[in-house]
């Protein structure tokens, strides 16, 4: 039975031993549609996350999509082009049974204003990355990679505690949202700027964050009692980004740590310009965009600005994947990319590893399933340090929020036996359903996007699209149950491609051949993605776990 979802009532949260689709593999999918949007910012305009990222094209598009799923067999393929059912072929029950491209546009035309066209004409949608893929669990997503990034910080500049410590930022929405509960586990004073009340209200009855400050001087002043307490905490405070950095900057006040999360990528239906409130620009979205942008770039060059006056005052401060570097330079600061992204400055080691935010899904919509996993993750990987501490921090720290699941960055081979192991629990009647297995796009072999996972690459491929696609091939070759490519849409137009892919664990041999084949050979390219690129990391893991790559 589904359960009751108080955030968004007319999307109750899928879960329950009954099926409605012929399989588990198509029944699966279909939940994690529904979870997306049962977690999401917007599901009325089925709105996930990013502004624009949405579960499907229109809600036409939507409900032949649930039609599909209920009633297509095992060896069929669903095709879906930019969240709209297009076709449904015989393929094999080895074949995935859902496959789809979303908003890539032709290079010469990939440019934002082509996409907003497009969007508005109704001939494509933008996925985001997880959103349009069904892959989506919450702020819970992103929350390890930003508490990693904390944490390599912390051992970086700060004898590897964060207690004590400021960190400022800005945006608490879907992905934002996880900034404060990841700073608040890193032990910091973490300060989260967001323009819309509403978003902040909602991260505090969820449990992502613990107080919302009047003004700046009261928070200010409850981050300095943090502080000097030792305390973590999690405080927001309502307002402008580009107006409450620079005033932060004009009292001499220096955080440890600042970055942003704010939707500064699309500056129509996202970055909310200084001086502007949210229903002027709810209006101007429609009735002159052009307005927007300019004010937005303006806004951003300011907040920019600020950033980086903290860093030349020897704060750390990194981009943390909105292209907010990309924007403030059209804006006129010309050293914007000063400021690095964190991918380089922080994850590439483990990247190179195909060290990535590999995650799973309770079908079941039991929280106990979850539970069991993580007991499962701590007796399989003792050593893994990053694993068995992020599991219990996230146990005890981490509301679920849709369908109970778990992230946890696990590597090649990990990946695989994990799946594996939970398969055999679902089989044996362990756990109470299936378990969907999946990774966030932004992966080893998964993403091209020069400003966030590939810049300044060793070998200078930053730009080449080819590894995405290839992966994409390979899971489609491996037996993955979706397999999804992605482009930019907004002001990702044209940015980046990555590749998506999600494995149903239900309990037959024929999903441990595909966790096996897929997840495996996923991580493989992942590794060959970066040995080929040089990473001595890369060419160890290569080497080390024989994985197939070839060496001129
Ligand atoms: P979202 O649209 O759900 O939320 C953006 C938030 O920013 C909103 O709450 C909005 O009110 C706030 N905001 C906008 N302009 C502001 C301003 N000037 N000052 C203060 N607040 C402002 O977007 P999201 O899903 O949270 O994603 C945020 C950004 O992070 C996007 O650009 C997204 O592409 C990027 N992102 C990065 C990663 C990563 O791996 N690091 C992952 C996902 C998303």
């Amino acid at each position: 039975m589904p359960k009751p979802n108080p955030r968004h009532p007319d999307f109750p949260i899928p879960g329950g031993p009954e099926k409605r689709a012929k399989s588990w593999r198509a029944e699966g999918l279909l939940r994690l549609m529904e979870n997306v949007l049962a977690v999401g910012e917007a599901p009325d305009k089925l709105i996930v996350y990013a502004a624009l990222g949405k579960a499907a094209r229109s809600w036409p598009a939507h409900d032949a999509i649930v039609r599909t799923l209920s009633e297509m067999d095992e060896d069929q393929t669903l095709i879906i082009q930019s969240g709209k059912p297009v076709g449904l072929l015989k393929t094999s029950a080895a074949a995935p049974m859902v496959i789809m491209a979303n908003c890539n546009i032709v290079g010469q035309w990939a440019k934002a204003e082509v996409f907003y066209d497009l969007e508005r004409k109704g001939l494509i949608c933008w996925g985001g990355l997880t959103a349009g893929a069904w892959q989506y669990i919450g702020s819970q997503g992103v929350i390890q990679g930003t508490y990693e990034i904390f944490m390599r910080i912390a051992e970086r500049r700060f004898n590897g505690s964060l207690k004590g410590r400021f960190i400022l930022t800005a945006g608490l929405g879907g992905m934002g949202g996880a900034q404060p509960l990841a700073g608040r586990m890193a032990g910091a004073a973490i300060l989260c700027i967001d323009i819309d009340p509403k978003r902040a209200e909602m991260r505090k009855e969820i449990g992502f964050l613990d107080e919302i400050a009047p003004d700046l001087d009261t928070a200010l002043k409850m981050i300095e009692e943090a502080k000097a307490e030792g305390r973590a905490t999690s405080i927001a405070l309502i307002g402008n980004a580009a107006e409450i950095y620079p005033e932060i900057a004009a009292r001499g006040i220096v955080p440890d740590i600042v970055t942003d999360q704010t939707s500064a990528h699309d500056l129509v239906y996202g970055y909310v310009p200084a001086g502007y409130d949210l229903d002027r620009v709810r209006r101007l979205r429609d009735q002159n965009p052009d307005e927007l942008i300019e004010g937005g770039r303006k806004s951003i060059a300011r907040h920019v600005a600020a950033m980086l006056e903290f860093q030349q005052k020897g704060a750390e401060v990194f981009d943390n994947g909105n292209l907010i570097r990309t924007q403030a330079k059209q804006g006129g600061i010309e050293n914007a990319f000063d400021i690095p992204i964190f991918t380089e400055a922080y994850l590439r080691p483990l990247f190179a590893r195909a060290i990535g935010p590999f995650r799973w899904m309770a079908l079941s919509g039991e929280a106990d399933d979850i539970a069991k996993i993580d007991d499962l993750v701590l007796q399989m990987f003792p050593d893994n340090k990053i694993v068995t501490n992020w599991i219990k921090l996230a146990r005890e720290n981490v509301p679920f929020e849709g369908l109970p699941a778990r992230i946890a960055w696990l590597g090649h081979g990990e990946r695989t036996a994990l799946a594996r192991a939970v398969n055999k629990m679902v089989a044996d009647g362990t756990l109470a359903g299936p378990v969907a297995f999946s990774r966030d796009h932004l992966d080893a072999g998964a993403m091209a996007h020069p400003n966030i996972m590939t810049e300044n690459m060793r070998d200078g491929s930053d730009a080449i699209a080819d590894w995405p696609l290839l992966d994409a091939m390979t899971l489609c070759a491996s037996g993955a149950d979706l397999v999804a490519v992605h482009s930019g849409g907004g002001g990702y137009a044209g940015y980046m491609t990555s590749a998506g892919v999600t494995v149903i664990a239900d309990g037959t041999d024929e999903a441990d051949a595909r966790l096996d084949h897929a997840l495996t050979n996923d991580t493989s390219l992942g590794v060959i993605r970066y040995a080929d690129a040089g990473y001595e990391d890369a060419l160890d893991e290569a080497a080390k776990k024989q994985i197939g790559h070839i060496r001129l």
